[in-house]
C-alpha cells in the first residue's frame, strides 16, 4: 500500500493509503475516471470522541485531494466501521474529489486499515506471545491472534532482508515505520 505524503495537508493529518489503485497525478479539468477510487486518509482523532459525538463529531477536511491535489473536496457522508472495544459501529467521515472522483475516508491513525483492533493492542498481544510464549488473556479470538502472528512472519520474510535477526517484534516496529501493516496479508 503506497503512502501519500506531502506538505499540503495541515499538521492534523497524516499519511494515508490508497487501497484500490496506485495514485497518479490527475490534472484539474482532465477527463474524470469512470470508476471512483477509494482512499483511506489517516488522521489524529480519538475513537472515544467519535463514539460519543457520532455524526456530530467535528471532522477536519484535507486541504487538497490526496490523489490529484485538487483544491476542493466535497463532503460525501459517512461510512460505518466497527472497532474493537466499541459496542456499535462508528461513523467515519468521507469526502469526494470532484476532479478525479476519489472518495476519501478519514480513519484514526491509531488503527491500521481494515483491522478493528488498535496498533497498540496488536503490538502488546504479539509482544507477550513472543517474549513469554503465550498469548495474554484477551477478548480477541485465538484464531485472530494467530492470524496476526502468521502474517507478521510472512511480512518479515517478504519485506525485510533474509538475514533479519532481530526478531519479529523488532520487525513489527520496522515494518510499521516504513508504512507497512505488519500483520496485514501479503498482497
Ligand atoms: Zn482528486
Amino acid at each position: 500500500m503506497d503512502l501519500i505524503r506531502g506538505p499540503f495537508f495541515s499538521s492534523r493529518y497524516k499519511a494515508g493509503g490508497e487501497f484500490c489503485k496506485t495514485p497518479r497525478p490527475v490534472q484539474p479539468g482532465s477527463m474524470p475516471h469512470r470508476y471512483a477510487i477509494h482512499m483511506i486518509y489517516f488522521v489524529s482523532v480519538l475513537l472515544k470522541d467519535i463514539f460519543e459525538q457520532g455524526k456530530n463529531y467535528p471532522w477536519g477536511r484535507p486541504e487538497v485531494c490526496p490523489r490529484c491535489y485538487h483544491y476542493k473536496l466535497w463532503g460525501h457522508g459517512f461510512t460505518a466501521r466497527y472497532f474493537h472495544g466499541f459496542p456499535c459501529c462508528l461513523y467515519l467521515k468521507c469526502y469526494r474529489c470532484p476532479n478525479c472522483r476519489c472518495v476519501i475516508t478519514l480513519r484514526p491513525d491509531t488503527h491500521f486499515s481494515r483491522i478493528r483492533s488498535s496498533k497498540e493492542t496488536i503490538r502488546s498481544h504479539l509482544e507477550q506471545r513472543l517474549k513469554q510464549g503465550r498469548w495474554p488473556r484477551s477478548t480477541l479470538s485465538r484464531s485472530c491472534l494467530r492470524h496476526w502472528l502468521t502474517n507478521l512472519a510472512r511480512q518479515t520474510l517478504a519485506r525485510l532482508t533474509d538475514s533479519w535477526k532481530e526478531g519479529l517484534l523488532a520487525a513489527f516496529d520496522r515494518l510499521l515505520a516504513t508504512g507497512v501493516t505488519p500483520v496485514g496479508k501479503i498482497i
